[in-house]
């Protein structure tokens, strides 16, 4: 029997790891620049944090967590998304005392157990990040403006926000309402599923990908016509700062996103490249989840971004990264006495920080030499028992194809100066 990942998961190989370095190190760079802290939370939790914390009636609840109940008896759940576990972290450690809004920001595995396909998998990373303690419009249009700066930093053509508001539960129950009534009047004509979510959560109708379903949500009623005055005030601030910044943005009547704490702004991120799935981004604000976690009343807003789906784009859009550093130096021998002085040599490349790949086993010297050409090296030493005499060691530049004779206590300072372009 032949083993293979999981289905829905990925190894993520060394020839894709330039991609994720890239992206962790734009991600820390732009998350310092704006003033977010790292923080990493469990990758599991108690599983009522995530019921209560993303809704009982939603997809992820309902159908896509990875539940358990441990050797103790405890109810375990595999984190399916961050935000639960941010605000749980924000709470327990008393972080409302300190200047607010606290400005987090984390990376790491995530769990749904969904249907898999191109850039949806069961165990995928996300970068999360979350302003958790302040209503202003202008923290709505700080969190933005980080998503958005890392994929223009990554090259990304063609990025549009799609925003929407879900108002609040001062004003969403009355829109809700007027839906299910619109809803009622169509019932024949709507999916199963739509069914279903017209008794248990009426709003997810909007976002259903059913043909049937399309003309209907078409014609819909559209919550920006129900939002109370100060929803529609802060969606209205929101827009007047997008548009002095001339950052463009596609208003969705149809992004309500699959969490139930969202209150307020929603947006996603939609890139070029990724076909269907085609959201590298989704977030919005979150003004209940804290009381609902058992916290004091917290407003926080908040995204998450799949790591997975921006190396897609970036592959897509061609984007070139940068190589990861490898040894330079192949250290090559002739005979077991060599081979000694050989690992003497690597060992002393390694210390002094110029690196080195070590030629291991016994093969002759003209396949070392090969596997010094296909890792890329730009120079080969080698040792045989003439070198050792004469206290020398034979260096071969790869690119070149010279040999020369360096002594061997003048090695490392030849080979500095040679790697430095001297
Ligand atoms: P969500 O937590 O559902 O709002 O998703 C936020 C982002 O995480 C999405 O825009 C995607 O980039 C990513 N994402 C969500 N679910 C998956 C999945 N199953 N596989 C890969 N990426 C995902």
């Amino acid at each position: 029997m032949l083993y293979r990942a999981p289905r829905g998961t990925l190894d993520i190989l060394p020839e894709d790891q330039p991609y994720w370095r890239h992206i962790y190190d734009r991600i820390h760079h732009i998350c310092a620049l704006y003033g977010y802290r790292q923080i990493e939370t469990p990758i599991f939790e108690e599983t009522s944090l995530f019921v209560r914390g993303v809704g009982e009636t939603t997809d992820i609840v309902e159908k896509e967590m990875y539940s358990f109940t441990d050797k103790g008896g405890d109810p375990i759940t595999l984190r399916p998304e961050f935000t639960a576990g941010t605000v749980r972290a924000y709470i327990e450690h008393g972080m409302h005392t300190l200047p607010q809004p606290v400005k987090l920001y984390s990376i790491g595995p995530a769990f749904r157990y969904e249907r898999p396909q191109a850039g949806r998998y069961r165990q995928f990373f996300q970068w999360n990040v979350e302003a958790i303690g302040e209503q202003d419009p202008a923290v709505d249009l700080e969190i933005m403006s980080v998503a958005w700066q890392l994929y223009d930093d990554l090259g990304f053509q063609n990025l549009a926000f799609q925003l929407n508001s879900t108002g609040c539960p001062q004003c969403r129950p009355n829109y809700l309402q007027v839906l299910v009534d619109y809803y009622r009047g169509h019932q024949e004509h709507i999916c199963e599923d739509c069914q279903r979510r017209l008794e248990r959560n009426p709003l997810r109708v909007l976002d259903c990908k059913n043909e049937v379903c399309q003309p209907i949500i078409a014609a819909a009623p559209q919550i920006m016509d129900y939002l109370c005055q100060e929803c529609a005030e802060h969606f209205a601030t929101l827009r007047g700062y997008l548009d002095e910044l001339d950052r463009p943005y596609t208003i969705n009547h149809r992004l309500v996103r699959g969490l139930d704490y969202y209150t307020k702004t929603v947006f996603e991120v939609w890139a070029e490249g990724i076909g269907a799935q085609n959201a590298v981004c989704g977030g919005g604000r979150y003004d209940g989840l804290a009381e609902e976690l058992g916290g004091p009343p917290t407003p926080g807003i908040g995204f998450a971004s799949g790591l997975e789906r921006i190396v897609l784009t970036m592959k897509q859009q061609e984007v070139v990264v940068p190589a990861l550093p490898a040894p330079r130096i192949f250290v090559a021998y002739l005979g077991p006495e060599a081979k000694t002085e050989a690992v003497k040599l690597a060992v002393e490349l390694w210390e002094v920080g110029l690196g080195a790949t070590l030629a291991f086993g016994g093969r002759s010297l003209k396949a070392q030499m090969r596997q010094a050409g296909k890792l890329d090296a730009a120079f080969t030493l080698i040792l045989g028992e003439k070198e050792i005499e004469a206290g020398q060691v034979a260096v071969r530049d790869m690119v070149r194809g010279e040999q020369v004779e360096v002594a061997r206590g003048e090695v490392i300072s030849w080979l500095r100066q040679r790697l430095s372009g001297g």
